[in-house]
């Protein structure tokens, strides 16, 4: 064992040792009260109002020997922040990116005020404390006992507090058109997979996104005759479109694999009981086509699973009608799509086109901005459809880089359940870096439950602080292991 390897594993098992008692005792947790923090500070988006957590950062980090920029945009409180842990230069920095902005809240649905930072039977409430807030505490937290520790590093590694992640237009594609260089990296690790707890509590497996799926929204128009409604046409676009919508509705996309989803699926048929064990192979290498087609059905009832091997048809907006006494000629509605990688916008404006089969409704690529007439200029433009088509071309990550291999062997050792590469059922701003060719692996550093799971974006958001705790150590000895000299 080289010296500073000896020096850098003892300090580690002292971050350890304390990180254990604070598990078995009251003692307050550091990245809860950081995260608790993070979360006293409303950045609702929009509007957003990020370069508060990058103020609030700044102030934490510069003090530690970080060197810290905060980037504005061009609007006014929105801005990203970067604080950098310098190494000595001989390889590619490492990335850690989380986004500051949260999604609105429903605040009459919530138990606790969501912006309070609240600690309760073990957990930290709050919007954000799991999507992704707790990310950004714990990458923090992380990187503070290094910089605490003197760990020397022969890397620089970087830490990104991301704005407009849950929309707006200054987000990591932004700053990556604008300051590359600062952003640029060996690799880097943003939310995207899990580290998923089975009922008993226990993690059951730990998946890392390699690749997310693609975005697009799609505009059906449905045109009839627009007369007094005292006498119905059999042409009325408002019952015209309804029934495009019910075909889609009761419409089944087919099912699609990629390298990640087809390995995630294996490693749940080894960790799963009877019957869903062979349920999961069945759907993966049965020979047999009913047999598979059982097994998708089975699987799909969870939407998780169902949306990480299917493009998804959701509808979002719909716009008809201006006089109560009026038919009138036209009806909208939008659908957002998710898309497998590889999927060819073209074929599936086609395939939506062919289930809807009637000529009296038009399906048209929109921005997803709203049933506006702007946004209908916009829709099947070219650039948009290039952009589309250059997204979905974008590669999913290898597996053989230094930072996989360093999170999925600390992932192992920290929750003894198997890792697998995963493709996330949503969008993530991961595609700055990896429309770059920059390696971008996905979690969420903290087991959760499917309970967790379904109130992010939702009411009540948690993250235990025992989650918090173990996702803090596993960061760390990832960056031991990738950073250390
Ligand atoms: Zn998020």
């Amino acid at each position: 064992m080289r010296k500073q390897y000896r020096y850098c594993y003892l300090i580690l098992h002292l971050f350890l040792a304390t990180a254990v008692c604070r598990a078995q005792t009251t003692q307050t947790s550091p990245t809860a009260e950081l995260l608790e923090q993070l979360i006293r500070i409303n950045t609702s988006n929009p509007p957003g109002n990020e370069v508060q957590v990058d103020r609030f950062l700044a102030a934490k980090l510069k003090p530690l020997g970080f060197e810290t920029e905060i980037i504005p945009t061009p609007e006014a409180g929105k801005a990203h922040f970067l604080a950098r842990l310098k190494g000595n230069g001989s390889k590619k920095p490492i990335l850690l990116a989380a986004h500051a902005d949260v999604v609105g809240v429903e605040r009459s649905q919530w138990s606790v005020d969501p912006f309070a930072g609240i600690e309760k039977d073990g957990y930290v409430y709050g919007r954000g404390a799991l999507d992704n807030k707790g990310s950004l505490a714990v990458f923090t937290e992380a990187l503070i006992e290094l910089a605490k520790n003197k760990v020397p590093l022969d890397r620089d590694i970087i830490l990104l507090s991301e704005a407009d992640e849950e929309s707006g237009k200054y987000n990591t594609e932004w700053l990556a058109e604008h300051y590359f260089d600062k952003i640029d990296c060996a690799a880097s690790l943003n939310e995207g997979g899990w580290i998923m707890e089975n009922p008993r509590g226990a993690v059951q497996y730990v998946s890392i996104s390699t690749a997310d799926k693609l975005s697009v929204w799609l505009t059906l128009t449905s045109h009839g005759t627009s007369t007094h409604s005292s006498m119905p046409v059999p042409n009325d676009a408002i019952f015209t479109l309804a029934q495009a919508l019910a075909k889609l509705s009761n419409y089944g996309t087919r099912l699609q694999f990629t390298p990640g989803s087809r390995q995630f699926l294996l490693t749940l048929s080894e960790t799963s009981p009877e019957p869903m064990s062979k349920t999961y192979s069945d759907l993966v290498q049965n020979s047999d086509p009913a047999q598979v087609v059982a097994a998708d059905k089975t699987v799909s009832k969870n939407p998780l699973l169902h949306a990480i091997l299917h493009n998804t048809i959701a509808p979002v907006f719909l716009n008809a009608g201006f006089r109560r006494n009026v038919i009138p000629g036209t009806a909208q509605a939008m659908i957002n799509m998710r898309l497998i990688p590889g999927s060819k916008i073209d074929d599936v404006i086609r395939e939506i086109q062919t289930v809807v089969d009637n000529p009296r409704v038009d399906v048209k690529l929109s921005d997803g901005a709203g049933l506006s007439s702007a946004s209908s200029m916009i829709s099947g433009d070219e650039k948009l459809r290039a952009h589309i088509r250059a997204l979905s071309e974008i590669q999913q990550s290898p597996t053989d880089t230094a930072l996989y291999k360093a999170l999925a062997s600390q992932a192992e050792a920290e929750f003894h359940a198997p890792v697998t590469p995963y493709l996330f059922q949503a969008g993530t701003d991961a595609f700055a870096w990896r429309k770059r060719g920059i390696p971008v692996y996905g979690i969420y550093p903290y087991p959760v439950s499917s309970s967790d799971i379904q109130r992010m974006h939702g009411n009540d958001e948690r993250i235990s602080v025992r989650s918090l705790d173990q996702g803090t150590v596993m960061i760390y000895k990832v960056l031991i292991q990738v950073a250390a000299q």
